[in-house]
């Protein structure tokens, strides 16, 4: 239990468990992947202490941030623990009827993560927790491995707490995303390479330099924060789990902890969520996992990604197995979106909700009306789109509608140009 002279955070983590052969380590071993099988570890918990601590704590006592189940929460440090307390967690779930007219959906829910703290993305989930245990540890340094978002989110979070940043990215990063990190004062490498060619050589850079990696050597405790969405969503609709829940799977990180976390809930009685079905959306140039769900394979095989939907482009995904594990147990499916699809679909959020979003949003959109239309989500359920990062990192990049050459825009033909604009839009210069 936490105490009065906050050393002990109320966390019910026992132990490191191996997901593929269950080898076991202890939680404060650095070990991230099981000896024996290369498999990632993942966090076990003793449910049963967790169950008497969380009923024995009202939710009115409880913060409104992303440790509000801190029992389920991998961090024991009440200090490292309090210290990233402000940031992450609590994005609003908006009632999307506008979009859901558009989809045929009546039931619809955007969970917007693109207004997460402090840095716009739902990785400010994860790596919240990953901060979190490199100041557990007494780190000085943080580094990661990122398609974008985990850099942005890691040099803020570990400006804010004061850590040494190093963030290392592919060459074809987003420019907002690269000078972002920059702008936050971290150390910044661009790899010659792909993402999955940076992390293995990030891999070893951990290894070599005693670093710790938010998502490689810190791993097991960053994918625990991807739990705080799911139980946020199942509260926020009255501690019902919907039908369905639509995610973007780039490493696999997100959909497979929001299956955890549905577990959780089932387990702790706090929620009856065994009917919920998790759905993937995956860009088409950088679908392993989607294809390995829509072809009913076993193994997932490494696709070298071609999207613009870079947020997305992981090849080679870590957490691909528990992704099938967590789509297949729940009945759910997978789509993936050519590029052309998820802009329409980028366009379509913001004009209906006024969500701006960047193309991992726009998949699980374009993604969700694959699915209504095939019948996979019928009209009246209740329904879940993940939007995970902001438009506004991705706009340098997004083609918008260009502003017709040859219409000056002043005070004198300002008039002029309104009543184009209601004739349904300026599309012709004058
Ligand atoms: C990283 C990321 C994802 C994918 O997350 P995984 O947990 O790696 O599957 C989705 N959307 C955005 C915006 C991201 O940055
Ligand atoms: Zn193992």
């Amino acid at each position: 239990m936490s105490d009065t002279a906050g050393l002990r955070s109320s966390s019910c983590a026992t132990e490191l468990v191996c997901p593929a052969c269950d080898s076991r380590a202890e939680l404060t071993d650095t070990a991230f992947r099981c000896p024996r099988c290369d498999a990632g570890f993942d966090i076990e918990y003793d449910y049963e202490l967790a169950k008497s601590r969380i009923e024995a704590r009202p939710l009115s006592d409880r913060p409104r941030n992303v440790w509000r189940f801190e029992e389920l929460l991998p961090i024991v440090s009440r200090s490292a623990a309090d210290r990233v307390a402000r940031f992450a967690g609590q994005t609003p779930l908006i009632r999307a009827e506008r979009l859901g007219a558009e989809l045929g959906l009546r039931n619809l829910y955007v969970k917007d993560d693109s207004t997460n703290r402090p840095s716009l993305s739902y990785k400010d989930r994860v790596v919240g927790m990953a901060v979190a245990r490199a100041l557990e540890l007494g780190a000085a340094e943080i580094g990661c491995v990122s398609t974008g978002n985990v850099g942005t989110a890691t040099a803020s979070l570990a400006a804010a707490v004061g850590l040494k940043p190093y963030v290392f990215y592919p060459a074809n990063l987003e420019r907002a995303k690269a000078r972002g990190c920059r702008a936050l004062g971290a150390q910044v490498c661009q790899v010659d390479g792909n993402y999955d060619e940076a992390n293995r050589a990030c891999r070893e850079l951990t290894e070599a330099t005693g670093i710790p990696f938010a998502n490689i050597s810190l791993r097991p405790f960053y994918a625990e924060g991807a739990k705080t969405l799911a139980y946020e969503v199942v509260e926020d609709l009255g501690w019902n789990s919907p039908d369905h829940i639509v995610m973007p799977a780039a490493g696999g990180t997100l959909s497979s902890r929001v299956h955890k976390a549905l577990l959780e809930f089932e387990a702790l009685g706090l929620a009856e969520t065994s009917g919920t079905k998790l759905h993937i959306g995956q860009p088409t140039g950088c679908s392993p996992i989607v294809k390995t769900i829509v072809e009913g394979g076993a193994e997932i095989v490494p696709q070298v990604p071609e999207t613009l939907a870079q947020s997305l482009a992981i090849g080679s995904p870590g957490d691909g197995p528990l992704v099938l594990e967590a789509v297949r147990s729940r009945g759910g499916s997978a789509a993936d979106v050519p590029d052309g699809e998820i802009l329409e679909a980028m366009e379509l959020l913001a004009s209906t909700e006024g969500v701006l979003t960047e193309p991992a949003g726009g998949t699980t959109v374009a993604a969700t009306m694959k699915l209504a239309q095939r019948g996979l989500i019928r009209p009246d359920d209740v329904t879940v789109i993940v939007v995970s990062g902001n438009g506004l990192k991705t706009l340098n990049e997004q083609p918008v509608k260009p502003w017709p050459e040859g219409v000056p825009c002043n005070a004198a033909t300002m008039e002029e140009v309104v009543v184009e604009f209601r004739e349904g839009g300026v599309t012709s210069s004058v």
